[in-house]
């Protein structure tokens, strides 16, 4: 049996999701073998430092550009090669819309939001968030072939010694994997995207207006972080729409989040729940975000940020 996980890439290079989904993949798998599939990648091999022993390398610029129904098929087609009974995708937007047809593909059981290890082989039991990260379940997933989708940033890297083979698989497409096709814009490229950071920075409201992003930027910069903010701020155009965090934006699992000038509003706290630590510097004693925070800072934004920043320039 083999343990088997979509490693996605990005302009030829893995995502750190992909090497999130391989160090699941080789403690699911225990002694037998993880295999990889990857798409467009320009070394294939680096997958081995996460526990991958064989990758099956797809070279096609039919799949330069993410294609949920071509990918699907790929990954059943690379699932039936090598028998495998497990398969291990992030939970990224992308996943999050391939996972559902892979396993219509596969008559496999899927189980998204997986938050840590299986709880038990046998029967295979996982452990998901639900209710944004408020609470979470048991699901035991009793199918032959079970999905695992692995929320970001929920069981780390870790890293492996060892070798992959590298071996080139040409999947068979039909012309209807190709029937819907999703154009992607990407306004924020040399920027540390919300999804793939460790540390994220993110303005609110009480920052007053896009002029004053100059220190949250700043702070971004020093810590190689990435920049967010809350709904009313890409609403109002002060930053771009992909910068909106919450329950109606992009989820936040980074290691740190640090909020500037956010009331801490129920939306805005569904989104950032799984961040590990988190920060917030407001100027109202009162706000609900100190009652969700790890570490809060009363006072004024435009005070203290750039004395933290020449602080953290220090280090
Ligand atoms: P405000 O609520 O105006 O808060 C600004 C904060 O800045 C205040 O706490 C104030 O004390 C502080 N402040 C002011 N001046 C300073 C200063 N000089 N220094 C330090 N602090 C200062 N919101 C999201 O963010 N994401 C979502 O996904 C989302 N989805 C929503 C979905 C629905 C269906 C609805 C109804 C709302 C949603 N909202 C969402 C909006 C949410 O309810 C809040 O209105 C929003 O999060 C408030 O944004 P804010 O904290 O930036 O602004």
């Amino acid at each position: 049996m083999s343990v088997l996980v979509y490693t996605e890439t990005e302009d030829g290079k893995f995502k750190k999701a992909a090497f999130e989904v391989a160090s699941y993949a080789k403690e699911v798998a225990g002694g037998d073998e993880v295999v990889a599939v990857s798409f467009n990648a320009t070394d294939a091999s680096e997958l081995a430092k996460y526990g991958v022993s064989k990758v099956l390398n797809i070279q096609n610029d039919k799949l330069s550009k993410f294609n949920a129904e071509a990918y699907a098929d790929a990954l059943k087609q690379a699932a039936q090669k090598e028998g495998s009974k497990i398969v291990v995708v992030s939970q990224s937007a992308n996943s999050k819309y391939l996972a559902p047809l892979l396993a219509v593909h596969l008559n496999a059981g899927y189980a998204s939001n997986v938050m840590a290890a299986p709880e038990s082989t046998d029967p295979f039991t996982v452990k998901r968030s639900a209710f944004t990260n408020k609470a979470f379940n048991f699901t035991k997933i009793t199918t032959d072939v079970k999905i695992v989708g692995l929320s970001q940033n929920a069981f780390g890297l870790k890293e492996n010694e060892g070798d992959a083979s590298v071996e080139d698989f040409s999947p068979e497409l039909k012309d209807g994997d190709f029937s819907v096709n999703v154009e992607s814009v990407d306004k924020a490229k040399d920027k540390v995207t919300i999804a793939d950071a460790e540390v994220v920075v993110s303005g609110g409201r009480g920052l007053k207006g896009p002029e004053n992003w100059g220190m949250i930027e700043e702070m971004a910069d020093i810590l190689g972080a990435a920049t967010a903010c809350s709904k009313p701020v890409s609403d109002m155009g002060w930053r771009p729409h992909s910068e909106h965090v919450g329950q109606t934006g992009k989820p936040v699992a980074s290691n740190l989040y640090i909020a500037v000038g956010i009331s801490g509003a129920i939306q805005h706290l569904a989104g950032i729940n799984a961040a590990k630590t988190k920060v917030v510097i407001n100027n109202d004693p009162e706000a609900p975000f100190f009652k969700a925070a790890d570490y809060g800072v009363v006072g004024d934004a435009f005070e203290i940020v750039p004395k933290l920043n020449e602080k953290l320039k220090e280090f």
